[in-house]
């Protein structure tokens, strides 16, 4: 028998098991809300980006079956062939006209959306500076481009305008940031950094997938909430989170996003959303525009939430969203307390390295506008009774 060229993923696996650090999925039974069956255990869900609870939102739901009806299931194609619906044109007004920018495109995901969106703007060359805690994606788009990468310190705006000296001013640079950083809830060095891009002739750029529907008027995001309009080149979301569905989205100029459907891969090379996709996220900007009150609820559970955490004693680090870490160090404690928590009816995600710095393990809470005062009272009980447990506070 041919030996398994594969056979070092096992030994990977087994060392990853000795640290603690395997996880098997957790299994939703049914919709995802603020209190809902996870492994067949009614828990308080403190895991979802379903900020505003839209994933199950009535409209959302009707707009999607109507398109399922009236148009099927699948695009049949990519955008540049036969695979652009008006539903998608529908979508990017709405998109360009909710961010106050001439123009937006729809990718398949956030993730495609920067990826894409990084990789066709830079090229060999040109220069990336870039926050060091901005998201996988981010990072991915800019090795794809082949531009090199120079990262700063997490919203160090002098370390970034030292890099931003250092450089060639004939090169093209961008400068780019996570708006709200998912895994500590802070927010990026928009205002610090817009201006340096100006100051240094540089594209300015920020991905607001956990800022869409949560900051800024309407929930338009982290530059609209700094007053930051026209000083921002390109804004990514994503429609996955707080807009309850799925995909991604690029706004900024027409040339831009013309540019954008010309070059960006996964526009060019991978099938466009289907209808009810689609249909859902207009959906969703009815709702903000028409619904600012459960941005609203979401802010007043965040703020209890988090306070509550914090007169217990945890260590939430530098939160200022609806993110609230709860920092454990340890990367095998963070995966018990993650578990005991569970047991006890609270699911928070335990979060350990790569995804975190080594040492800054923890665990991930996010409340949503749905929860209700009960169901955080008592995941704040059950927070207190296995933090005690396990020496944390
Ligand atoms: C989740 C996330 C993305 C990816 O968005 P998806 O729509 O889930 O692909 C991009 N950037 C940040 C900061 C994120 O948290």
């Amino acid at each position: 028998m041919r030996p398994d060229p594969l056979a070092h993923l096992a030994a990977e696996l087994d060392s990853l098991k000795a640290a603690g650090l395997f996880r098997t999925l957790r299994v939703l039974d049914g919709e995802q809300r603020a209190r809902a069956s996870f492994d067949h255990r009614s828990v308080v869900n403190l895991s979802s980006n379903n900020y505003l609870g839209l994933t199950t939102h009535p409209a959302l739901r009707a707009r999607a079956e109507r398109a399922v009806r009236e148009l099927g299931v699948g695009s049949g194609s990519v955008r540049t062939i036969g695979g652009t619906m008006a539903l998608h044109m529908e979508l990017e007004a709405r998109l360009a006209a909710f961010k106050k920018t001439e123009a937006a495109v729809v990718f398949q995901s956030g993730f495609a959306a920067n990826a894409g969106t990084v990789a066709a703007l830079l090229s060999k060359g040109d220069a990336i500076v870039s926050d060091e805690l901005n998201h996988a994606s981010i990072i991915d788009g800019a090795r794809l481009s082949r531009a090199d990468i120079s990262v700063f310190p997490h919203k160090d705006a002098s370390a970034a305008r030292r890099l931003l000296e250092g450089l060639d001013r004939s090169r093209r640079a961008l400068v780019i940031t996570d708006g709200v950083f998912s895994m500590d809830g802070d927010l990026g060095a928009l205002p610090e950094l817009a201006s340096l891009a100006e100051e240094f002739g540089a594209i300015m750029m920020v991905d607001d997938a956990h800022a869409s529907g949560v900051f800024g008027a309407n929930g338009r995001g982290t530059v609209d909430h700094f007053g930051l309009h026209g000083r921002v080149d390109v804004q990514v979301g994503t429609l996955s989170k707080a807009v309850g569905a799925l995909g991604g989205y690029a706004a900024g100029s027409r040339a831009l996003i013309e540019f954008l459907c010309h070059r960006a891969r996964p526009f060019l090379f991978s099938t466009s959303h289907p209808p009810a996709v689609t249909a859902a996220c207009i959906a969703a900007i009815d709702v903000l525009e028409e619904e600012p009150q459960i941005i609203d609820r979401l802010w007043a559970n965040a703020r209890f939430f988090k306070a509550g955490l914090q007169a217990l004693g945890f260590d939430t680090g530098a939160s200022e969203s609806p993110i609230t870490p709860v920092i454990v160090g340890d990367g095998a404690l963070a995966m018990t307390l993650s578990d005991r928590l569970f047991a006890r009816g609270v699911f928070a995600q335990g979060i350990g390295f790569p995804t975190v710095p080594r040492g800054r393990a923890r665990v991930r809470t996010i409340v949503t506008a749905e929860h209700t005062r009960e169901d955080l009272q008592f995941a704040l009980d059950v927070f207190k009774a296995v933090g005690t447990g396990l020496g944390i506070i």
